[in-house]
């Protein structure tokens, strides 16, 4: 008997290279079409796509990951990601500004975020002849200054979302290296982040320069 789509199915399977490569070029000439497309779908559909990606994501963690990896090694991918992110951050922050602040005060009442601020007291203690003093009230600026670019904690380092809790604050040139510093003050605010504190740790008493270098 001949059944039709046995017959599409041979059919694609034997034709599936030129076919992927129609595909290619479609795609090249039509970007904007079938960017506000997937676009539409996605608004339209959100629930449907946020739930079948979870799924995709938990069955496939392993995967991911690695694939992430792969892809954030190279640096105009990591530029993709940081403008995407601020467009998308940008109206979002400007509709949820309030909700996006309050979530990091409350996050500031938390053990978690309690711990995240003594630190700061610590490291005000060990170099505060040499740069200016490390307030609450500026890491809470900090913070607050991550926030309103992206509309949620954004690593410094990786340009990844961070979860509250996962957090650290970020000295672009570490404070241990200060003395090849002398003219620069190490807790002005240009050279404080926020990033994930495995970023933190792994970056270690690298300046930011060293760590882009060695990591790309
Ligand atoms: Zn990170």
């Amino acid at each position: 008997m001949f059944i039709r789509k046995d017959y599409q199915q041979e059919y694609y399977q034997k034709n599936k290279k030129e076919r992927l490569k129609y595909a290619r070029e479609y795609h090249q000439k039509n970007k904007e079409y079938s960017r506000n497309y997937y676009k539409r779908y996605n608004e339209e559909r959100r629930e449907e796509v946020n739930e079948r990606n979870r799924e995709y994501n938990r069955d496939h963690k392993k995967e991911r990951n690695k694939y992430q990896q792969k892809y954030f090694q190279k640096e105009e991918n990591r530029e993709r990601r940081r403008e995407y992110m601020k467009s998308y951050a940008k109206d979002y922050y400007q509709s949820h500004r309030k909700e996006c602040l309050d979530n990091l005060k409350r996050y500031f009442k938390t053990p978690k975020g309690r711990l995240a601020l003594k630190t700061v007291r610590h490291n005000r203690r060990t170099i505060s002849e040499k740069c200016s003093k490390l307030t609450i009230k500026k890491v809470q600026l900090v913070y607050e200054r991550n926030i309103s670019k992206y509309g949620r904690l954004v690593c410094a380092l990786c340009n990844k979302p961070i979860k509250f809790g996962e957090d650290s604050l970020e000295h672009f040139i570490p404070l241990s290296r200060y003395e090849e510093f002398p003219y620069r003050d190490l807790n002005a605010l240009n050279n404080l982040g926020i990033s994930h504190r495995k970023c933190n740790s792994s970056k270690g008493t690298k300046t930011l320069e060293e760590w882009r270098n060695k990591n790309m």
